[in-house]
């Protein structure tokens, strides 16, 4: 069984999807379902994007099986480099997704925050921070949605083209592999033409320097977008020569 293994409920700020129903979409997918959580300490503006790691566990442990592990979506800022720290000892995390929400204090989410600046500035910027991150993050399972910039950033061409931007990604990719941390394929994207088109370079790069898996995770905030784009993501998982997994209890789990 293949998993979705990046979803948000409740327990994230930004989202009001109910387990039961992703549990459900998730079923008639023929998926199972890690929940990842959003942790974004320090996060610039008003909401807060933490949340009650125990209270986590009393809601969710119960509809655990084989379909639903428990994880976490920890917004990688030098405050959340000491694992310990960040995600405590009082639940047993399954899949611990790292990933960048903010650069300089500034939300990615937004179009001001790339004010005053070029396409090649921004993401070189956002690259290199990335990588840092990587690097000061070994303890974490998988690296999310490394094109997230492209999601939101407000140039004519958002994508992080390969060709363009080469370095900057052999470094990310490079750091990933060092600490054996799994690149995720996120999946809202994929859907559009232009992106899988300009991930695939991306993907077979990671493979090239040693890269052997990755999980898909769509990143769904509402039961309707769990499984997004799923198919286009293993024809490309498929096609690079990368396998899917999971994680249970931290341990990678190789899915077919
Ligand atoms: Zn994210
Ligand atoms: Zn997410």
């Amino acid at each position: 069984m293949i998993f979705d293994s990046h979803c948000h409920t409740r327990f994230s700020a930004d989202s009001e999807m109910q387990a039961e129903d992703a549990l459900r979409a998730a079923e008639a997918l023929g998926l199972g379902l890690v929940f990842t959580e959003h942790l974004d300490l320090d996060f610039p503006g008003d909401v807060d994007y933490t949340f009650d790691f125990g209270a986590y566990w009393q809601a969710y442990a119960p509809l655990c099986g084989d379909r639903l592990r428990l994880g976490i979506e920890v917004g990688m800022t030098p405050a959340t480099a000491s694992e310990r720290e960040t995600l405590g000892t009082d639940v047993p995390f399954d899949l611990v997704i790292g990933s960048l929400h903010v650069l300089d204090g500034k939300d990615l989410y937004f179009a001001e925050s790339y004010a005053g600046q070029t396409k090649e500035e921004a993401y070189h910027a956002y690259f290199a921070k990335l990588a840092e991150m990587v690097r000061t993050h070994a303890y974490i399972d998988v690296l999310g949605h490394i094109d997230y910039i492209a999601r939101y950033a407000p140039f004519e061409n958002p994508e992080i083209s390969y060709g363009a931007f080469t370095e900057d990604i052999d470094a990310v990719l490079r750091a990933a592999v060092e600490a054996d941390i799994v690149l995720e394929l996120n999946t809202r994207r994929l859907g559009a033409r232009r992106a899988l088109k300009e991930l695939v370079p991306v993907y077979t790069r990671y493979r090239a320097l040693g890269g052997r898996y990755v999980t898909l995770g769509s990143d769904a905030h509402a039961a309707d977008a769990i499984g997004a784009n799923f198919r286009a993501a293993k024809e490309l998982a498929d096609a690079v020569g990368l396998g899917i997994v999971t994680f249970h209890g931290r341990r990678r789990e190789l899915l077919q």
